[in-house]
């Protein structure tokens, strides 16, 4: 990665964990799940609503680190629309970019994720990174149980 994209893609997640998209509880009839990051200490409660296999809504709140924050803000504007499948997919994607086992892949089908290219080289933000989207895939079960990393 250029130093150029490099700084582009800190921007960008800079800029939304300063002002995370997304960043309220849905109503009630919406499914919720709480993830927890020990290594780090961020927490978040995912909100998603479903319209039959569709995710018709999803938001977040949580207290944790620019990754962790700007993760689950880029993650919530990705979500919505996708079906399970699809979202599963992601999820996917982004677990093998952070942790560094998609060096070679297709920028358009990263599209926004690509900007968490850079937490492969840091082993310890992986977790931060991924919190929200294990929180999600928890919240899409419909499992009660808290998300730990760990
Ligand atoms: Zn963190």
């Amino acid at each position: 990665m250029n130093d150029d994209l490099r700084e582009l893609y800190q921007d960008v997640i800079i800029e939304h964990s300063k002002r995370p998209r997304n960043y309220h509880p849905l109503d009630q009839s919406a499914h919720k799940a709480d993830g927890y990051n020990p290594l780090c200490g961020d927490t978040v409660t995912v909100y998603l609503a479903l319209d039959g296999d569709t995710v018709k809504d999803v938001s977040f709140q949580g207290h944790g680190c620019a990754i962790s924050t700007a993760s689950a803000s880029v993650m919530t504007e990705l979500l919505k629309g996708k079906t399970r499948a699809q979202a599963e997919d992601l999820f996917r994607t982004f677990h093998d970019l952070v942790t560094g086992k998609a060096a070679d892949a297709d920028p358009d089908r990263l599209g926004k994720l690509a900007v968490f290219a850079g937490v492969s080289e840091f082993p310890v933000r992986v977790k931060c990174a991924t919190l929200c989207w294990h929180t999600a895939r928890a919240a899409m079960e419909g499992r009660e149980e808290p998300v730990s990393t760990e």
